[in-house]
C-alpha cells in the first residue's frame, strides 16, 4: 500500500504496484485492460487457478480501476472503495469470477 502512482489507470503501474507490494504471495499475477460497459478502461487480474484460490482464501479483493489488491474483502464483495485510488471499484475474487473478469492462465 506504500506505493502511489500519478496515473493509476495505466496497466503497467497496476502490475508494478501489485508485484512490489505483494511479491511474496502474488508473484505472478499481472493485469489486463478491458473496456467497461460505459467505456471506461479498467483492469482485470490475470492469474493461475492456484493463485485465484489463494486470493479467495485470504479474503482478498481487486480494484478494477488501479489494479491494487485489497484485504479483508468478502469473496462476493462489490464496489468497495479502494484504499489506493478511492474509487468504488474493489470486488471480491469470487465476484470477479462470476462477472467473468478473471483471466485464468
Ligand atoms: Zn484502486
Amino acid at each position: 500500500m506504500a506505493l502511489r502512482f500519478a496515473t493509476p489507470l495505466t496497466p503497467c503501474a497496476g502490475r508494478f504496484a501489485v508485484q512490489q507490494d505483494r511479491k511474496e504471495f502474488f508473484h505472478t499475477m499481472t493485469t489486463k485492460t478491458f473496456q467497461s460497459r460505459n467505456g471506461e478502461t479498467l483492469l482485470k487480474p490475470v492469474l493461475t487457478e492456484e493463485e485465484y484460490r489463494s486470493f479467495q482464501n485470504e479474503y482478498a479483493g481487486f480494484c478494477l480501476a488501479c489494479g491494487e489488491t485489497a484485504y479483508n474483502v468478502e469473496q462476493d464483495a462489490r464496489r468497495y472503495v479502494c484504499e489506493s485510488c478511492n474509487r468504488p471499484k474493489v470486488y471480491g475474487f469470487e465476484e470477479l469470477l462470476l462477472m467473468n473478469l478473471i483471466v485464468l492462465q
